[in-house]
């Protein structure tokens, strides 16, 4: 019986790890510039699904593509207007395409498409351009003054005196989001959440908000600008008849037609309080959107909101952000095991029992299908998504999590035979791990990160949800991540059939320390320092484990050949480590620890050693591979017949990125010049 229980297991998570990872006729590489890999992704199943959900998910898909504007907008003040500039120079100019100043001018706007906006999408700085002023000045002064974006009565030179010194002087609008110790970090963030304002004067402010006795607050700041008026301070509302108006009324027109296709009465009414939401901009409404959303089980799926606050230092502002999916039935078969036996996971994790949910509640787990990318999702996507982010409502209604495997998949194809491991990793031990069991243990860790990670434990009574401030996001990461390593080694995993065997874990515990330690630093510039709270999480882990292992050498960092390379001695030892992590960042979490996630953050996360990140960075220059990487969108056309019904959505894979961007800036492009 035994025998039999463990090959069926074997067949059943290698189906697993193999449902969406054959290798067909797909071209997944789309091109490559800067830093950046353009890829594609596949939709499988799109087909099969019923013409209600093709054509909702149609409505939902175009809802998603309307707000780009928004992004760019929010990311900072003149991106719309130089985004703007620079495509009416790519369309229409007609001096010398083949000099080096206008080839590294498409560079630069394929760039700015890529991050909506002028700064770097990951590490938040501004690109420093490789074309000349002076090219720049006389390529716009070239065109007719009726293409470009000019405000009212605003000349050619006025609209260069302005976005000239943003685009060339390193010293204006540096980073877009400042998390730098001891900095103002609202004035010195180029992002457009705040106008003139402090961060003192927005830390009174929503503190003041926040004071009130409250068990169940609204996001307080997530759809506004805040500024000020007559030196009052005031928030301008992201709404219908408030800022961004032409872009919501569009994405509000399709959600209103996703309404009246909708698979069942309870996703209608999410639909239509999303749109009450986006017509009021009543943060309760945004609350109650939210709670039928989580409790809202269709097959078809979409967010499509002011979502993540990762772009604003005090974390408050939401960005815009939309995508669309729906359920990967057999795929989730996996989260749904998972989830089942929340409890049970809660119940074991080597956390302070102060800490522990007695009951984990509504964890709604899924593997889904991307059907379209649009704000703050493309085209850098996640790979893993938990919603609401609201603590009240994820504790009284649960949250959904959703891994977007079709993506995963995607990087999994186009990043076969790159070289990469056979550069980074120690022995073909390591590599031969990552060829067996790299995809399915990613995809497991994400899981547990997402479905469990993010989901359990608790606050102290009256500890503040954003006590540990800048630091709330790493250590937030932190925490899944540490859950989802210390679970992927259980010998659970080998009993609910999740994993073949009790080595697979092994990869993604390699494939982890040697990312953390080393090749997510391949990400970085030179001379900078590690920003982003993701990046910050893995480092802090990885490093701190290094330390905490040294003694017995269950880690090392090895030399061979000049290189640095990571070995891991003692998986097992490694896992009790990453369990003694899990519980002192716990404990951080748990009790609003501000100084020691400061602590923990800044000696762990931050710092870059800079001689092995110049011997990384030369090592991944070689190999001539992208450090980061996005996706174009599939193209869905409606199918009518004579009298206008619509009689199927056709989906192609042929757009370019260049098309694509264009496309949606000429065709779903609705913001004003003098937004
Ligand atoms: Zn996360």
């Amino acid at each position: 019986m035994g025998t039999l229980l463990l090959v069926s297991c074997q067949e059943k998570s290698n189906q697993n790890a193999n449902a969406e990872n054959k290798t067909v006729d797909f071209n997944y590489s789309v091109e490559r510039f800067a830093d950046l890999e353009i890829l594609r992704y596949q939709v499988p199943r799109f087909e099969g699904l019923t013409l209600q959900q093709k054509t909702l998910l149609y409505y939902l898909s175009q809802a998603a593509i309307e707000g780009r504007d928004i992004l760019f907008d929010q990311n900072g003040k003149y991106n719309l207007r130089i985004r703007r500039t620079l495509e009416a120079v790519y369309q229409n100019y007609t001096g010398d395409t083949a000099s080096a100043d206008y080839k590294n001018m498409v560079t630069y706007l394929k760039r700015v498409w890529f991050s909506n906006g002028i700064h770097h999408h990951y590490a938040t700085d501004k690109f420093i351009p490789a074309f000349s002023q002076d090219f720049f000045t006389s390529a716009v002064k070239s065109l007719e003054p009726s293409l470009l974006p000019l405000k009212n009565g605003e000349s050619v030179d006025d609209l260069l005196a302005v976005i000239r010194p943003v685009i060339f002087n390193p010293n204006i609008d540096a980073k877009r989001v400042n998390q730098a110790d001891g900095a103002d970090l609202i004035t010195t963030s180029a992002n457009n959440y705040y106008d003139g304002v402090t961060q003192r004067e927005a830390e009174e402010f929503y503190g003041k908000l926040k004071k009130t006795a409250d068990s169940t607050p609204v996001s307080y700041g997530l759809n506004s600008r805040l500024t000020k008026e007559n030196g009052q301070l005031v928030e301008k509302i992201w709404k219908i008849g408030g800022l961004y108006s032409p872009a919501i009324e569009k994405i509000v027109f399709w959600l209103e037609k996703a309404a009246t296709v909708a698979e069942n009465d309870k996703q209608k009414q999410v639909i239509e309080t999303l749109v009450a939401y986006y017509k009021t901009g009543d943060l309760k409404k945004f609350d109650e959107y939210s709670i039928l959303w989580v409790e809202d089980n269709s097959t078809v799926d979409f967010i499509n909101g002011y979502i993540e606050t990762y772009g604003d230092p005090l974390g408050l502002k939401g960005s815009w952000e939309a995508m669309t999916n729906f359920r990967n039935t057999e795929a989730t078969r996996r989260t749904e095991t998972i989830s089942e036996n929340a409890q049970w996971f809660e119940d074991h994790s080597p956390v302070d029992s102060r800490f522990k949910k007695e009951t984990v509640q509504g964890i709604t787990a899924k593997v889904i299908t991307t059907v379209i990318l649009g704000g703050d999702s493309y085209p850098a996507t996640p790979i893993g998504i938990n919603l609401p982010n609201a603590n009240w409502i994820r504790a009284l209604h649960g949250s959904k999590s959703v891994t977007l495997e079709n993506i995963t998949s995607a990087y999994d194809q186009a990043a076969k035979g790159n070289g990469f491991a056979n550069e980074f990793y120690w022995s073909q031990r390591e590599i031969d791990l990552a060829e067996n069991y790299g995809f399915i243990t990613d995809n497991m860790h994400t899981d547990l990160h997402e479905c469990l990670g993010h989901a359990s434990c608790k606050l102290l009574p009256g500890v503040d949800r954003d006590a540990l401030k800048a630091y709330g996001s790493t250590i937030e990461e932190a925490r899944a991540d540490l859950f989802g390593l210390y679970y992927i080694a259980d010998p659970k995993m080998i009993e609910l059939c999740l994993l073949p065997n009790d080595s697979a874990y092994k990869a993604e515990y390699y494939k982890f320390m040697t990312n953390g330690l080393l090749t997510q630093l391949a990400r970085i510039e030179s001379g900078n320092n590690i920003e982003e709270s993701h990046m910050r999480n893995r480092q802090l882990i990885a490093s701190l484990a290094l330390e905490k292992g040294a003694p017995d050498k269950v880690v090392e960092l090895k030399q061979r050949d000049g290189k640095t390379y990571v070995l891991i001695n003692d998986y097992a030892k490694l896992r009790t480590i990453f369990g003694e992590i899990l519980q002192e960042v716990q404990r951080i979490r748990s009790e609003g620890d501000y100084v020691g996630a400061r602590k923990l953050v800044e000696t762990y996360g931050v710092t870059v050693n800079r001689k092995l990140h110049d011997e990384i960075l030369a090592r991944y220059k070689k190999l001539n591979l992208a450090p980061y990487k996005g996706f174009v969108n599939p193209v869905y056309e409606p199918v009518m017949d004579a009298s206008g019904n619509i009689t199927d959505i056709k989906i192609s894979y042929r757009e370019g990125y260049a098309e694509q961007m264009l496309r949606y800036s000429n065709e779903h492009s609705w913001l004003p010049n003098d937004n």
